[in-house]
């Protein structure tokens, strides 16, 4: 056991960060380097340097020389609106390259408050264990009692045995089997979904966190941030998009996507889900809601606090389902009731999978199933058959015991593909090995963009351009790449400071209103411009850092699977549209251009010194994928500035 002494920082910095050793079970107290967070201003941007410089390229993301972290960043627990998020991070298993994910709920402030701003967990435990934190009480401790609960069973049980007031980040069983797309769970249905960072704790032997403390955090000018946050909780109060957001969360965008042919059905083969009125938020409210549920420091209560009842299954609680996943494992897997999306959303927070890959995972063994690539006999009899509640129940339980074919699956569709063969890498609906969220872009070239360059694989929060599609025209791609650079500054930037995009981006939030509230904490006087050199900067060594474990050339990654081009969408508004190949091409292009890299997608010795990665740039060079110069030279500002509605 360590005790902690109390530090006096005032700049939103907790002081202290941990390194625990899981092997030895040694523990070891670090004083927070300001320094770095003033360059790489915590979050994913910490995690990202941390990733670069500590884990050997060959290492393996489920073996001792793999790193997890847990990172809260400079804003999260400050008195500043849905100042929610903890970020963890870890080289992915799933797509063999830089990983991170966040979540919101309580988890995050509360490691703050106990005085801790990040934890480095290298090693393997002996043993299964669990990080027990109260204020300076800093202890890891037996958790064989805990090990093959369910994620949601496991916070019961802890929350039972050590007090309400801890807060609980824990994996379930899929992590704990190594099931590649697991996920970290918290507030009884807040998870770190993406990146398969459950299945890194999981290879860590560690089941859960908990954390109870009581401390506040010192922030460099208090009054003016409380004037500066008080003006902002009055004016958002009344914005028009609070109400739906409040009422629905992000349900009310099922039938949206819907009607704008981009909501996936059926594993992504169409845009158009017959029965989306079944499924949509007005059901969820209807049918499944109890209460609203919010985040730490956020009066959007965009959670829903829910029941699904069906026939013949016990009734079971959760949180959600929230758009992403009544998109991945609803009308992608043809399900016709909301209660049944919501029960599959409740097995699979309590299994620990992350929803969107879970849902895109069984969406593409349904459609082998209906190809006759897989068998009742691969499936121990059973059937996996559009809209089956009984049928996803089984196979998602094959998959996270890793039982028969469920081991292929375990692996995510792409691993699953190499093994089932006959084409079927076309409809494997992922990029980089993570399955893609809850938006087909066929018909929305930005999005098929975002999904193909996001540095984590195929995900949405990096990059989210459909209104921007639908503004400048979905049949073209012209000029979609410079604004896809942009957002993926401007979106990463709230994952690093450990804020929550949603509250700050939908009710017209500036960025400039954002970083004054971070100067405010910090007192660095930092500018938009600095802030999102600094997201590029991250974005640049996250792309050295894939390069240099998968050894290839950065655009051999950066395609989207055939479907995407070579089948149009075949019903609903968007009948008959989508991408050719020449244009997923010309956007690639247009896109390595508008960063600085080239024409390979490897980025270039004069953008990484630009941004200050002159060691990634030797690194790169040094494997033969360094970019090779850019007749002209590098655009000096890479990425077009753009404001669209939503970012
Ligand atoms: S908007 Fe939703 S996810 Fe974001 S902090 Fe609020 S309740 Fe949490």
């Amino acid at each position: 056991m360590l005790r902690q002494r109390k530090l006096e920082m005032n700049n939103g910095i907790a002081g202290t960060t941990l390194r625990i050793n899981l092997t030895t079970g040694e523990i070891e107290r670090i004083l927070s380097d300001e320094e770095v967070y003033r360059r790489w201003h915590g979050g994913r941007g910490v995690i990202a340097k941390i990733l670069y410089d500590e884990v050997p390229r060959n290492a393996d993301p489920l073996g001792p020389e793999n790193i997890f972290i847990v990172n809260v960043g400079i804003m999260s627990g400050c008195f500043i609106p849905a100042g929610s998020k903890v970020e963890f991070g870890s080289v992915s298993p799933l797509t063999n390259g830089h990983g991170d994910s966040n979540m919101g709920g309580h988890f995050g402030p509360m490691l703050k408050f106990a005085g801790y701003d990040m934890i480095i967990f290298t090693g393997i435990s002996p043993k299964p264990v669990y990080l027990y934190l109260d204020n300076d009480i800093i202890e890891l401790r037996d958790a064989s009692r805990y090990w093959g609960m369910g994620s949601l069973d496991c916070e019961k049980q802890l929350k039972k045995d050590l007090g309400e007031d801890f807060e609980i980040a824990t994996i379930g069983p899929a992590g704990e089997n190594g099931v590649l797309f697991s996920c970290i769970t918290h507030d009884f249905g807040r998870q770190a979904g993406r990146t398969g960072q459950g299945a890194v704790m999981g290879s860590k032997k560690l089941k859960a966190i908990a954390v109870r403390g009581n401390r506040s955090i010192g922030v460099h000018d208090l009054e003016s941030l409380k004037k500066q946050v008080m003006e902002i909780i009055l004016r958002t109060k009344t914005h028009p998009n609070m109400e739906p957001w409040q009422k629905y969360g992000t349900s009310f965008f099922v039938k949206w996507s819907n009607d704008n042919a981009v909501l996936p059905a059926y594993n992504f083969q169409t845009t158009y889900f017959e029965d989306v009125d079944k499924i949509d938020g007005n059901q969820l409210v209807e049918q499944c809601l109890i209460s609203h549920k919010a985040c730490f420091g956020c009066w959007m209560n965009c959670g829903k606090y829910t029941k699904a009842v069906v026939p013949g299954k016990p009734i079971v609680h959760l949180e959600g389902p929230e758009y992403e996943t009544t998109a991945t494992c609803g009308s992608n897997l043809g399900m016709k009731d909301i209660n049944h999306v919501a029960y599959i959303n409740w097995m699979l927070d309590n299994l620990g999978m992350d929803t969107m890959s879970g849902g895109g995972v069984t969406a593409f063994a349904m459609e082998c199933f209906e190809r006759g690539l897989i068998t009742e006999k691969d499936l121990e009899g059973h059937t996996l058959k559009w809209g089956s509640l009984d049928d996803v129940e089984h196979f998602l339980d094959m998959v996270a015991c890793r039982r028969g074919i469920g081991e292929w699956f375990a692996g995510g569709s792409k691993q699953a593909s190499e093994k089932i063969g006959h084409g079927s890498e076309k409809f494997a609906m992922q990029v980089k090995g993570q399955e893609m969220s809850g938006y087909d872009g066929r018909w929305a070239p930005g999005m098929l963009l975002s999904y193909m360059t996001a540095d984590i694989g195929a995900h949405h929060n990096r990059s989210w351009t459909i209104t921007v599609d639908i503004e400048e025209g979905r049949e073209s791609v012209e000029g979609r790449a410079k604004i896809v650079v942009y957002l993926q500054h401007i979106r990463p930037l709230f994952d690093t400071w450990c804020i929550c995009r949603l509250f700050w981006g939908e009710v017209d939030v500036t960025a400039e209103e954002i970083v004054e509230s971070l100067n405010h904490i910090t007192g660095w006087g930092v500018t938009v411009d600095e802030a999102l050199r600094t997201s590029e900067m991250i974005w640049n060594l996250t792309r050295c850092h894939y390069i240099e474990r998968n050894r290839a050339n950065g655009r051999a990654f950066d395609y989207p699977p055939a479907r995407s081009w070579e089948d149009k969408i075949p019903s609903g508004p968007g009948k008959g549209k989508g991408v050719t190949r020449d244009q997923i091409e010309q956007m690639l292009d247009e896109y390595y251009e508008a960063r600085g890299w080239d024409k390979n997608g490897n980025p270039t010795r004069e953008v990484l010194e630009d941004l200050g990665l002159v060691f990634a740039a030797d690194n790169l060079e040094k494997l033969g994928f360094l970019g090779k110069p850019i007749p002209g030279g590098i655009p000096p500002v890479r990425g077009k500035k753009y404001k669209p509605k939503a970012f």
